[in-house]
């Protein structure tokens, strides 16, 4: 929340746009398999602290090694996934790589409405559902610098079998068409740079008068 209460108290601003912009911002991140998501939002995270929550998503792919359900992932059941969908529980959901991947929609609304600006990092498919149910997103594409560059980020993680890799990167090409339908891009060449770029997407939100 912006610190406009001396400035409204005086009536240089008006109760109108204090209101609008006392919610976090929701932010959307998106990007193929191994561009670095993961690893460019933790140094954001890290740097931000408590004033940027992250979306656990749910799933009903298996754990990595050293993933902690409740930590990564809510990693459910075929039928707990159904479950919750069915209740409408998930602000989006989409099948990906033959998994079900989704957002609970409680947490995302609980962070907002406090004020704290919250991460979303889903597939293309959920993020266009995500600006369909709401006007308050702001979508965010995480490049990788090259389909080459992203075949080793791919292949040195290290975590996936080498099938699930191809999988991943055949989807690539098509994910990376639907960047043309986000507000901002990110090319991830170096980390710090990226991190950088996405805290001034932030910060720039933040400050925006009315979003949607
Ligand atoms: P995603 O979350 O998009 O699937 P990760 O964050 O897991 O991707 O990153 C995939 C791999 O690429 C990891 O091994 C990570 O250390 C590496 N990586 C991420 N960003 C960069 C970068 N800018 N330069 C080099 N390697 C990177
Ligand atoms: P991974 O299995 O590598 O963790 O994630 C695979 C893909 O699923 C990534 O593109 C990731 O962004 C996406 N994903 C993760 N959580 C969600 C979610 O809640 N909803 C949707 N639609 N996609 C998700």
């Amino acid at each position: 929340m912006q610190n406009n209460t001396q400035l409204y108290e005086c009536g240089v601003i008006k109760m109108d746009t204090m209101d609008k912009n006392t919610r976090g911002v929701l932010l959307v991140l998106s990007g193929p398999s191994g561009t670095g998501k993961g690893t460019v939002c933790k140094v954001v995270r890290d740097s931000l602290g408590d004033n940027l929550a992250y979306s656990i998503s749910a799933t009903t792919r298996k754990p990595r090694t050293g993933e902690e359900h409740g930590r990564e992932y809510f990693f459910f059941t075929k039928e707990e996934f159904e479950d919750l969908r069915d209740k409408n529980g998930f602000l989006e959901w989409a099948q990906v790589y033959d998994n079900y991947y989704g957002t609970p929609r409680a947490f995302v609304e609980e962070v907002l409405a406090s004020g704290r600006d919250c991460i979303l990092e889903i597939d293309p498919q959920g993020a266009l559902q995500v600006r369909k149910a709401t006007d308050e997103a702001v979508l965010v594409f995480i490049a990788p610098p090259s389909l080459e560059e992203l075949r080793s980020r791919l292949t040195g993680r290290g975590t996936e079998a080498p099938e699930e890799v191809e999988k991943r990167l055949s989807c690539a090409e098509a994910e990376l068409s639907y960047s043309n339908q986000y507000d901002y891009l990110i090319v991830n060449d170096e980390v710090e740079k990226a991190a950088d770029k996405m805290k001034a997407i932030l910060m720039a939100e933040r400050c925006r008068i009315k979003r949607g």
